[in-house]
């Protein structure tokens, strides 16, 4: 229940399709949906139950808090935390059958001598992204030892991140190549499970064979990771963000609009104010943009307030008409490219405050 004019809708069915057809065309046992910060701001455990409905058989997150919430509502299918947590919260993790990632060599060091619930750990490589894993053989080789060493730490999982999958070809091969080397000495079936692929390398590197399974975000929700390379399948926007007017005033030439009187008006017109603001992520950058009421496009005009958007309307606009800010026309896509932004950072702004309703 809400009692507000301005709700995210999230279309599962768009989720599933998705789900469905990135898995085919990967080809991986495995499909990690990846549900953090919120499922991208789509709603972890909706996204969570349609994912896993239309293939996905786990989940990942980036934080011991986000696989908590998501073990409250689900409870029998993998859940990895992929970032690093406190060596001191493992218990916490295993109790609930979360699995968590070892990043290096001090970490493993520091969980040595766990004695609570056994807990599956997966380990991380950096291969080339130069965030958190384990970057050489040795440290690898090491890792295994000590992990193979700990009655409780069940060493279950190996996997690495990309940084140039949707990019430099060359790069994302170093990676691969780079993986194979650091595990030359293993055999890789001692994993029960090996994820690389990230969206991009899903949707353009379809064949990867060092792997069985895969970790889907961005493209799940039915955007592109970039334009930098061509889909080989639909992804279908599964976010739309609106509001509703909650009033419109005439203004006369030369009134001014919002805070700073950043708008004035060169002529008689109408604004018409909507109850969206930059705490509800709808960030001051978005000033000039358009909206869509009942299928035209007006643009805001004056800044962005905290909790209120004002937009040029015409005569057609009255209050309670629908905005949407984002949907099939005004897309994620296009607020991306006008703010000078990744369509990832555009999903994941939109705030709490902000209801998700599904359909
Ligand atoms: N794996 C890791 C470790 C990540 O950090 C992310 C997202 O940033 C993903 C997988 C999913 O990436 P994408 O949303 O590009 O599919």
């Amino acid at each position: 229940m809400f009692y507000r004019d301005t709700w995210v809708e999230v279309d599962l069915d768009r989720i599933a399709e998705n789900v469905s057809n990135i898995k085919r065309h990967a080809g991986f046992e495995n499909l990690y949906a990846v549900v953090k910060a919120n499922a991208y701001g789509h709603g972890d455990v909706e996204v969570a139950r349609a994912a896993l409905d239309a293939g996905a058989n786990m989940l990942a997150v980036a934080f011991l808090d986000e696989a908590l919430n998501l073990r409250r509502e689900i409870r029998d299918v993998p859940v990895l935390v992929m970032g690093p947590i406190r060596p001191a919260d493992i218990a916490v993790a295993a109790e609930q059958n979360i699995d968590v990632t070892a990043h290096d060599l001090n970490w493993i060091e520091a969980a040595a001598g766990y004695q609570g619930v056994p807990a599956n750990v997966h380990l991380k490589i950096d291969s080339g992204m130069h965030r958190i894993g384990v970057t050489n053989a040795e440290s690898f080789a090491k890792a295994c030892s000590m992990l193979d060493a700990e009655t409780n730490l069940n060493l279950i999982g190996l996997f690495t991140h990309f940084a140039t999958a949707d990019g430099c070809v060359d790069h994302y091969q170093n990676q691969i190549d780079k993986v194979k080397a650091i595990t030359a000495d293993t055999d890789l079936s001692r994993f029960k499970y090996v994820h690389q692929s990230n969206s991009a390398a899903l949707l353009r590197h379809p064949q990867q064979t060092a792997a069985n399974g895969g970790r889907l975000g961005i493209s799940m929700y039915g955007l592109a990771p970039s334009d930098e390379f061509e889909l080989p399948c639909e992804l279908k926007q599964a976010f739309s963000l609106h509001s509703r007017i909650t009033q419109v005033k005439r203004l006369k030439a030369g009134d001014k609009v919002g805070y700073g009187a950043t708008f004035e008006a060169e002529e008689d017109m109408l604004v018409g104010v909507m109850p969206i603001g930059y705490a509800d992520g709808w960030l001051r950058y978005h000033q000039n943009r358009p909206v869509e009421i009942n299928g035209k496009e007006y643009p805001i005009v004056g800044r962005v307030c905290m909790d209120q958007t004002m937009i040029r309307v015409d005569e057609s606009v009255c209050v309670g008409d629908q905005v949407s800010l984002i949907n099939d026309n005004i897309t994620v896509d296009n607020a991306a490219q006008d703010l000078g932004t990744i369509n990832y950072e555009i999903v994941c702004s939109i705030s709490d405050r902000v209801p998700r309703v599904y359909k």
